[in-house]
């Protein structure tokens, strides 16, 4: 079984003691690809330092932080080989660490970066539809992932629309919060749909043990796909064959050789 985890946040603190431990648990269950999610313009420069796919950009929640060398630094960590796409960007008016004048400037100049670039985009959307989808059909985006998608039917709709992947985390297994995702995965075509795990957040809550911290790590990518293939009544290594082909040519990860660079010793 090959299995692509298009987002894990391998540059966070939570990893900084034993971050090879943790690939080579990935490897072990499977996970052949992690693709590093950058949130901020240095964590992009540290995920760029790993030796794996990753993303150069920076989260809504520090648009506040950006300023007139945020863009042309991005560009530059964009033509890294192993960048494969441009975020995590875009709006999250549940939180509201930025104003949201900020996270509409910020979104839309590095999703212009990114269609410059011919670039895919890393997108990150919360309590922010309509606005949301609103910007991202303004400019005509269509090679892009809804990533950690939680939203409603609508939403979900809207983003179809587009021609977005859609990015399933372990939101999914949250018995709570994450119900009507069951249902609503199976309103994914089979060739939109990815699976992440968000790691070190978003821990699938109903993994048994629960992790020490609760750290969420790749290695649970498998705990999420079974989940999805439950929903979808359909075997998981068809799933998991399907979503690391989405993932694959999404971020064309033949193209950039960014797949083997995740096989790389783990000498340091
Ligand atoms: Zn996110």
């Amino acid at each position: 079984m090959r299995l692509v985890d298009i987002g894990a946040n391998l540059t966070h603190p939570a990893f900084g003691p034993d971050r090879d431990d943790v690939l080579a648990r990935a490897r072990q269950a499977g996970v052949e690809t992690i693709i590093v999610t950058g949130t901020t313009v240095e964590e992009s420069r540290q995920a760029s330092a790993l030796g794996m796919p990753f993303t150069a950009g920076v989260h809504p929640h520090h648009a506040r932080d950006c300023g007139p060398d945020t863009i042309p630094q991005i560009k530059a960590l964009a033509s890294h080989p192993h960048c494969v796409a441009i975020g995590e960007c875009g709006l999250d008016f549940n939180r509201n660490y930025s104003p949201h004048p900020d996270q509409e400037k910020w979104f839309i100049a590095q999703l212009e970066l990114g269609l410059s670039l011919r670039k895919p985009l890393f997108l990150h959307s919360r309590d922010a539809h309509p606005r949301f989808s609103q910007i991202l059909k303004s400019h005509a985006v269509k090679q892009a992932v809804a990533h950690c998608f939680t939203g409603e039917r609508e939403e979900l709709r809207a983003y179809l629309d587009l021609g977005l992947y859609i990015g399933i985390t372990g939101w999914i297994c949250d018995e709570r919060r994450g119900r009507h995702l069951i249902e609503l995965v199976r309103e994914i075509p089979r060739e939109r749909l990815l699976l992440e795990t968000d790691a070190p957040y978003l821990t699938p809550r109903d993994l048994k043990p629960q992790p020490k911290a609760r750290r969420n790590e790749p290695a649970f990518l498998p705990h999420i796909l079974k989940a999805v293939a439950r929903a979808l009544g359909r075997p998981a290594e068809e799933v998991a064959a399907e979503t690391a082909r989405n993932a694959t040519e999404l971020f064309s990860l033949h193209e950039s050789g960014s797949s083997a660079a995740a096989q790389r010793p783990l000498a340091a």
